[in-house]
């Protein structure tokens, strides 16, 4: 029985954790969940999963008195640092969406409790200290974002070989084949309708710009100690084969499935084993064609971007992932077009200047001014909508 702690349970990615951790109730136990502000939700998990404990950053004006006195509960912005201490969990499930969860990351190492990582933003601003931390607490950093969970098991059967090249990956989004004008003043409605994956909002919106790939690239780079120059991504609309990974001898391993995010999240719980999820299952008699394209850097400029971030080094990658923090938010309220999300990202990266063997304080430091940044330029006529 493994005790399970989930940071961002109210999520797409937190829901889905508890789903097929009830279906495996026997092997799972939910003994803390965690949420920003959803309370409503929260109180429904802690009905159905009674966990020791629960934690909202902020503070619902009420709680119905049967979850009030069901579980310890916690409230306030450090609701999540204050449940990883508290929990009795041996694996720490992290699905809250952007940096908001590095130092629960880092706490949870420091506390000796297995990270399962789905928030990939916490890797991408603070890669060498999350992966630093995790080497010296013995513990693996267990991937679940699809495209990391897929080469985690590909390498599962690598032995001691080490990989040449990684391939991620990316289905390109529902603006895989529109126009460069088109994308550029696409609509909210029309870049949250992704082709094959219900997600978060945030990461929806990364998945139509390609920034969340750019975030993945920087998320491989850590997560496989790998140099940017081996890693390489390939548009696979059909999302069928969900990473690969090149061996010296030219072999190439991939992980195939459905896209259902159960699958890799299981995994992670259950690893090395594997138990039934419960989703669909790959049918080949169905599958028509598996087809591959190169990414156009004209209509996605923010896929280069990491490659740009990986090169310069230091906190770059942590002010590339502010201002696109930033960049969605602003786009999600209407107050940005679709392609000036890149672009802030961009003129925020040529603004800012990286430090350098940064500390923990120093990422966040670099963050915020990523951020103050982004939002002087959003001020900025070349912003205007
Ligand atoms: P959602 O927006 O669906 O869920 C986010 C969760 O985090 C919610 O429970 C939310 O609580 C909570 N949360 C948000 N901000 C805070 C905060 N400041 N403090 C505490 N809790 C917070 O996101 P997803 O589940 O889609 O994604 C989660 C992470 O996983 C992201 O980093 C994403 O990139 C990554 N990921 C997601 C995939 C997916 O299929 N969804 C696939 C691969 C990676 P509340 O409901 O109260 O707001
Ligand atoms: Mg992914």
């Amino acid at each position: 029985m493994r005790k399970l702690a989930i940071l961002g349970a109210t999520g797409s990615i937190g829901t889905q954790a508890l789903d097929v951790a009830a279906r495996h109730s026997d092997r799972f136990a939910v003994t803390a969940i965690a949420a920003h502000s959803s309370a409503e939700k929260l109180f429904e998990q802690v009905r159905a999963f009674r966990p020791q404990i629960a934690a909202l950053t902020v503070e619902p004006e009420e709680i119905p008195a049967d979850v009030k006195n069901a579980c310890q509960w916690i409230f306030g912005p450090d609701a999540l640092l204050r449940v990883v201490r508290a929990c009795d969990a041996d694996d720490v499930l992290v699905s809250v969406v952007g940096i908001a969860g590095l130092s629960a990351v880092m706490e949870s190492l420091r506390c000796g409790k297995r990270v399962l990582l789905a928030n990939k933003e916490p890797l991408v601003a603070g890669g060498e200290l999350v992966t630093r931390a995790a080497q010296a607490a013995g513990q693996p950093l267990l991937p679940v974002d699809s495209e990391h969970s897929a080469i985690f098991q590909c390498m599962q059967g690598a032995g001691p070989n080490r990989p040449k090249r990684l391939i991620l990956t990316a289905s390109g989004g529902p603006f895989r084949t529109w126009a460069k004008e088109d994308i550029l003043c696409a609509t909210k409605e029309q870049a949250l309708k992704h082709p094959n994956w219900s997600m978060g909002r945030k990461i929806t919106v990364d998945s139509a710009s390609m920034l969340n790939k750019a975030l993945e690239v920087i998320e491989a780079r850590w997560l496989f100690d790998m140099p940017a120059e081996q890693i390489d991504v390939l548009i696979h609309p059909q999302s069928v084969i969900h990473s690969m990974v090149e061996f010296e001898d030219g072999a190439v391993m991939a992980q195939l499935g459905t896209p259902d995010m159960r699958l890799p999240i299981l995994y992670a719980m259950s690893w090395p084993e594997r138990l039934e999820t419960g989703g669909a299952r790959l049918d080949f008699s169905q599958m028509k064609a598996l087809t591959f394209e190169q990414p156009d850097p004209s209509r996605f400029p923010g896929l280069g971007l990491a490659y740009e971030a990986l090169r310069v080094g230091g906190t770059m990658s942590a002010i590339l992932n502010g201002a696109n923090e930033v960049a969605v938010d602003a786009f999600l309220h209407d107050r940005i077009h679709f392609g000036h999300i890149a672009q802030l990202v961009e003129e925020t990266m040529h603004a800012v200047a990286p430090v350098y063997h940064a500390t923990l304080d120093q990422v966040f430091e670099s963050d915020l001014a990523a951020r103050a940044k982004a939002q002087e330029l959003l001020g900025t006529s070349r912003f205007a909508v």
